[in-house]
């Protein structure tokens, strides 16, 4: 799954790696702790002996959160007050939680059994060129 990549462990090689449509983290070479976003650091060992590690992008809703007056790039995708989203903190398989949109859910209809529903990582692309981001999300399996 790994192969050697030669970028910084920072937030910025995570956004670069996901525009590869890749779920990266950062893995300790010494006690195989993951970080997630990437640190160069591993706070138990004190050394930077760290290796990009590919994860399976699988895991489950931890938390949730209905935004129903999102940034303006959301709001130009047509979110609003009417028409919610919901982002949450994922737990993937691999052990570390990010957080991330939620896609497959019925925003307008929050329900705590949704925690612990199984997803899978989607990767959405957004803009051109220069400015072009990716967007990491999760899909209801
Ligand atoms: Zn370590």
């Amino acid at each position: 799954m790994s192969d050697t990549i030669s970028l910084p462990f920072t937030a910025a090689s995570f956004n670069r790696l996901l525009g590869e449509h890749r779920l990266m983290a950062a893995r300790c070479t010494r006690c195989n702790a993951l970080f997630l976003p990437p640190r160069s650091l591993c706070p138990t060992c004190r050394q930077e002996s760290l290796a990009w590690v590919e994860l399976s992008g699988r895991g489950a809703l931890a938390a949730f959160t209905v935004i129903y007056v999102g940034p303006s790039a959301m709001i130009a995708e047509g979110y609003t007050r009417e028409n919610p989203y919901v982002t949450g903190i994922v737990a993937l398989d691999e052990g570390p939680q990010i957080s991330a949109r939620i896609l497959g859910l019925d925003a307008r209809n929050p329900d705590l059994s949704w925690i612990g529903t199984r997803l899978t990582v989607e990767y959405l692309d957004r803009g051109e060129g220069d400015q072009r981001r990716t967007f990491l999300a999760f899909r209801v399996v």
